[in-house]
């Protein structure tokens, strides 16, 4: 049994582990390279090194350490949920979403450029959809794949936000970075992804608060963007207002864009859905997300989960825009996906569409994330570890 896990140590140590063993700079290339460029799930994968070397490693407890997909369920819209284990038996959940959830854009990053683009066309043309001659030029020849990656930073969470069902489970544990990049490396194994060629996004927005586990979170960051090769222009980290969080993250040269989750448009209903509004409140938050120097075409992401009756009203959307006045930021409505247990109500259509009008009127980009994976609990808030035979949910494929 592994004990030591060499997926999430940095590049420094690597080459800080090598040099222990008496082995050469160049072998910490080569096992980076194994880990990270082909990702490799076992170290007999690590073909460069003699077998002396990997059974060394192994004699002293080493192995790769990635999280194993015991679990997959896939829903109607395409996107799967998968139930990640770790080395020491904890599970999380993982969520891989073909076409993203909308999430991603009209946030002034590439991934956004890429929604409005040929691509886009060119895609449901892929999917028969559409069939629009005009981009067949668009069309990769073997096809291309552009997907969104859900993370977990803990397993389950402290916050207790009283919408969402993560919060039920208290929380068991932070992940460490390997954990967290670990998941993304077998998504990725898992669908043949190869970087560069394929367009990958990755949202920090499953079970856990990431700023509550900042030190693992930016390392999983470093590991993901210098390791595995994804842009850090790709990701996006969502926290409820955690903030000492903000404030180090406004700080880091290295950093995915940020998304806070508003959910209300003052402190009084704030605090009924999420009670650590009472530790930090919004004016605070805001003074600390108006502190990031924003590069050119970034945005700060507020999500703002709509509840019905709680917070969907005009006069909260007027509120709304009154908060975000002078601060370069897009909003993604989400309407509240209900969980057994939780007493909340989903929005009117109706209302959901003025409350959208309302804020691009006022002049805030603003978006309605689409509810991915709802069936199979996927969707956002809905994360808790759901066993399939509990749902009732079919398991497709072998775990692994
Ligand atoms: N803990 C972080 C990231 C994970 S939650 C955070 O709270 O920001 C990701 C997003 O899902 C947050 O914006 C959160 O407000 C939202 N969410 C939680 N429960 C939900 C639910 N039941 N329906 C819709 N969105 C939900
Ligand atoms: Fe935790 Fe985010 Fe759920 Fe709140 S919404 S309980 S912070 S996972």
């Amino acid at each position: 049994m592994t004990s030591r896990a060499l997926f999430g140590l940095t590049k420094a140590e690597l080459t800080a582990l090598m040099a222990g063993l008496g082995q050469k700079g160049y072998r910490a290339v080569q096992l980076a390279d194994a880990l990270y460029k082909q990702r490799v799930g076992e170290l007999d994968g690590v073909t460069t090194f003699p077998v002396a070397l990997r059974e060394q490693l192994v004699a002293e407890g080493y192995g790769v350490g990635l999280p194993e997909i015991v679990q997959a369920a896939k829903s109607v819209d395409g996107t799967e949920r998968y139930l990640m284990r770790m080395a020491d038996g904890e599970t999380v959940e993982t969520v891989w979403m073909p076409d993203g959830d909308g999430g991603e854009r009209g946030d002034g990053s590439e991934a956004a450029a890429e929604e409005s683009g040929d691509e886009e066309s060119a895609e449901e043309a892929v999917a028969g959809k559409k069939i629009d001659t005009r981009n067949w030029g668009a069309l990769a020849p073997q096809g291309f794949r552009r997907a969104t990656i859900c993370i977990s930073s803990q397993v389950g969470c402290a916050v207790n936000c009283q919408f969402c069902l993560t919060a039920k489970l208290g929380i068991k544990r932070n992940l460490t970075a390997g954990e967290i990049a670990g998941q993304v490396a077998a998504v990725l194994n898992r669908h043949g992804i190869q970087i560069g060629k394929d367009r990958i996004n990755l949202v920090f927005m499953g079970m856990g608060e990431p700023f509550l586990n900042y030190d693992s979170f930016m390392k999983s960051v470093e590991i993901l963007v210098t390791g595995i090769g994804i842009s850090e222009s790709r990701m996006t980290v969502s926290t409820s207002g955690i903030l000492p969080g903000i404030e180090a993250y406004a700080k880091e040269t290295l950093r995915p864009k940020l998304a806070l989750s508003l959910n209300a448009s003052n402190d009084v209903v704030r605090e009924q859905i999420m009670p650590i509004t009472r530790k930090w409140n919004i004016a605070a938050l805001l003074e600390a997300v108006q502190k990031i120097p924003l590069k050119t075409r970034e945005w700060v992401t507020f999500e703002y989960v709509l509840l019905g009756g709680v917070n969907d009203q005009p006069e909260h959307a007027r509120e709304v825009l009154t908060l975000l006045a002078g601060i370069r930021s897009k909003v993604n409505l989400i309407v509240w996906n209900p969980g057994p247990g939780i007493e909340y109500h989903q929005p009117e259509p109706a209302d959901v569409v003025v409350f959208q009008k309302m804020l691009i009127d006022g002049g805030i980009p603003t978006y309605i994330r689409r509810p991915r994976g709802r069936d199979i609990y996927a969707a956002c808030g809905q994360l808790k570890r759901t066993v399939s035979e509990e749902a009732g949910l079919v398991t497709i494929g072998a775990p692994g």
